[in-house]
C-alpha cells in the first residue's frame, strides 16, 4: 500500500479505536437519554464558541462566504441538534402497538436501540454539515461513531477532528482523517451502520464493502436534479430561487438545480431574467471574481472537469447566455448559463456539480416527463408553475428523492422532512426523526400473558376443531 504518513497513522489508530468503541457501545446501550442530550449540548456549545474557526476553515478550503457557512453549515447543524434535543424523549419512548385478535392478551411495544458503532463517510462540498449533521443523529440514537471527513477540504477536516477531540472521548466519537486508503481501511471493519454521503459511483463501493459484514447502510448520493418551468410560472420568484440554489456554494450542491427544462413559450423570458438575477445576487459592481458573495471550485481536478463539460457543450452547438473569464490559478469559475444544449452533450449526462446551468426547452409536458424518466431517479425535483393540474401530473408520473414546488433546495433545512434519494440518488433517509431511525434498530418487544394464550388454539395436534378455527380465521382476514 502506498500510503502517506498521516494516512499510516490514521490506519494504525483505526483498529485500536474501533475495538474501544465496540466495548463502549455496550455501555451506551443502557445509558439514560439524558447522557445523549449532554453530548448534543456539548457539541452545540463547541460549535457556537468556535463559529469563526469553522468559517475560516471552509473559507480556506474553497473561499466560501462566511454568511453561506453560517446558513448552510453552522445553522443547519445547530438546527439539527436543537430539533433532536426538543424531541429525543418522544423519539426514544417505546411505542405501544395494538394486538390483533390472534394475539389477545399480549402487550407489545417498539423500542429503539442504538445500532452500536457507526461509520460516517463525508464528502467535501458541505464539509462541516455533512460530517457533523449525521453525527447528531448517531449520538441522538445512542451510538459511537468514527467520522471520515473528505481529504479535499483539509482545513475543515482538521476542524472536525479538533471538535471531536475536544468534546468527546474517542471511545465514543473519533475522526479518521485521510483519503481513499483510509476510507477503504475503515470499510474493512464490521461497523453496525455505515452512513455515506458522496457520489453514486463510490456509494456502490461502500455498499459492496458493507455487504461483506452485512452492515446496514444509509447512502446519501447525488445525480442530476431537474427543474421544470411551466408556462404558468411566476417569473420573478422562480429566477431568484433558482439562481440562489444553483450558484450558492459555487454550484457544488447535491440538490442544486442541475438543468432547466423550460416551456418554449417562456424560455426567452426565463433566461433573460435568470441572467439579471444571478448578477444582482452574486456579483459586486458587475464582477463575480471580486465579489465576496461567490465561492470557488474545490480543486483543480473539478475545475478542469467543469471546463471540459462546458467546452464539449459549446463544441456541440450550445450558446452561452451568461459567461465570463475564468482563472484556473484561483479556481474561479464565472457563472455559466447555456441554451440550445444538445441532449447528447456530456453536460446533459453527468452530474454537473458546479456553476454551470444548461437550459433546454420543451413543447409538451409529456415529452419533458419522458426525458426526465429516461435518466436515473434524481435526488431532488423542482417544479415552477401555478397550474395545479400540471403539478399533479408531474408528481404522479415521476420519481425523485424529494420534490419542491415553486422553490429549490430548501427542503434540506426542514427538520420534519426525511432527506434522501431513491435508487441511484440514495438509499435510506436522514435528518431529524428519520436520521434517528437510520441509526436505531427498531426492536419489537412482545410480552405474553400467563397460562392459556390465544395462539394455543393453533397448537398441534391439528384436530378437527383447530382446522375449523383456522378456516374461520382465513375467511375473516
Ligand atoms: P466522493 O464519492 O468522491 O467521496 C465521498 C467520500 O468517499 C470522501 O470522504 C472520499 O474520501 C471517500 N471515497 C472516495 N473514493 C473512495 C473509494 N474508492 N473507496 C472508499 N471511499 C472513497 O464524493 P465527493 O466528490 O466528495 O462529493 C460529491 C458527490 O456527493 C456528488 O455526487 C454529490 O451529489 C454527492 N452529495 C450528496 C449529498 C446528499 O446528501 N445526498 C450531499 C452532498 C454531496
Amino acid at each position: 500500500m502506498n500510503t502517506a504518513p498521516a494516512e499510516t497513522s490514521a490506519i494504525s489508530f483505526i483498529s485500536d479505536v474501533f475495538g474501544r468503541q465496540k466495548k463502549q457501545a455496550e455501555v451506551l446501550r443502557s445509558e439514560p437519554v439524558a447522557a445523549r442530550k449532554k453530548r448534543l449540548k456539548a457539541l452545540a456549545a463547541w460549535i457556537k464558541t468556535n463559529r469563526s474557526l469553522i468559517q475560516q476553515a471552509i473559507y480556506s478550503d474553497f473561499r466560501k462566504p462566511e454568511v453561506e457557512t453560517d446558513a448552510t453549515e453552522i445553522f443547519a447543524v445547530l438546527t439539527e441538534i436543537g430539533h433532536a434535543l426538543a424531541n429525543l424523549d418522544g423519539w426514544t419512548k417505546p411505542r405501544k402497538v395494538d394486538a390483533p385478535i390472534t394475539m389477545v392478551g399480549t402487550r407489545s411495544t417498539i423500542t429503539y436501540e442504538p445500532k452500536g458503532v457507526c461509520l460516517i463517510i463525508a464528502p467535501w462540498n458541505y464539509p462541516f454539515n455533512l460530517s457533523v449533521g449525521p453525527l447528531v443523529s448517531a449520538l441522538a440514537a445512542g451510538n459511537c461513531a468514527i467520522i471520515k471527513p473528505s481529504e479535499l477540504t483539509p482545513h475543515t477536516s482538521a476542524i472536525v477532528a479538533r471538535l471531536c477531540a475536544e468534546v468527546f472521548d474517542d471511545s465514543v466519537v473519533a475522526v479518521a482523517e485521510g483519503g481513499v486508503e483510509v476510507s477503504q481501511h475503515l470499510l474493512s471493519f464490521p461497523f453496525d451502520h455505515i452512513f455515506f454521503t458522496g457520489s453514486p459511483a463510490i456509494g456502490k463501493v461502500v455498499m459492496q464493502a458493507a455487504a461483506r459484514n452485512l452492515a446496514s447502510v444509509t447512502l446519501e448520493l447525488g445525480g442530476k436534479s431537474p427543474v421544470i418551468i411551466t408556462p404558468s410560472v411566476r417569473l420573478r420568484d422562480a429566477v431568484k430561487r433558482i439562481a440562489v440554489a444553483k450558484f450558492i456554494n459555487n454550484g457544488q450542491t447535491c440538490i442544486a438545480p442541475d438543468y432547466l427544462l423550460v416551456h418554449e413559450s417562456v424560455i426567452d423570458d426565463v433566461v433573460k431574467a435568470l441572467k439579471a438575477e444571478t448578477v444582482k445576487l452574486f456579483a459586486v459592481d458587475g464582477s463575480f471574481e471580486r465579489s465576496s458573495h461567490y465561492a470557488r471550485i474545490v480543486n483543480e481536478k473539478h475545475f478542469n472537469r467543469l471546463s471540459a463539460l462546458v467546452d464539449d457543450a459549446i463544441a456541440r452547438g450550445a450558446n452561452l447566455a451568461l459567461s465570463g473569464a475564468v482563472d484556473a490559478a484561483t479556481r474561479f469559475m464565472h457563472p455559466v448559463i447555456m441554451t440550445n444544449v444538445p441532449r447528447d452533450a456530456r453536460i446533459m449526462d453527468e452530474e454537473i456539480f458546479g456553476p454551470v446551468l444548461p437550459v433546454i426547452s420543451y413543447s409538451s409536458l409529456a415529452g419533458a416527463i419522458e426525458y426526465i424518466n429516461q435518466k436515473p431517479k434524481p435526488l431532488a425535483f423542482y417544479i415552477f408553475g401555478s397550474n395545479k393540474k400540471e403539478q399533479q401530473e408531474i408528481l404522479h408520473k415521476t420519481s425523485a428523492g424529494a420534490v419542491c414546488i415553486n422553490d429549490c433546495a430548501i427542503h434540506f433545512l426542514h427538520p420534519n422532512l426525511p432527506f434522501g434519494g431513491v435508487n441511484n440518488s440514495g438509499i435510506g433517509k436522514s435528518h431529524g426523526y428519520y436520521g434517528f431511525l437510520a441509526f436505531s434498530n427498531e426492536k419489537p418487544v412482545l410480552r405474553q400473558r400467563r397460562g392459556f394464550t390465544s395462539v394455543q388454539f393453533f397448537y398441534p395436534p391439528y384436530t378437527h376443531g383447530v382446522k375449523k378455527i383456522m378456516n374461520w380465521l382465513i375467511r375473516l382476514v
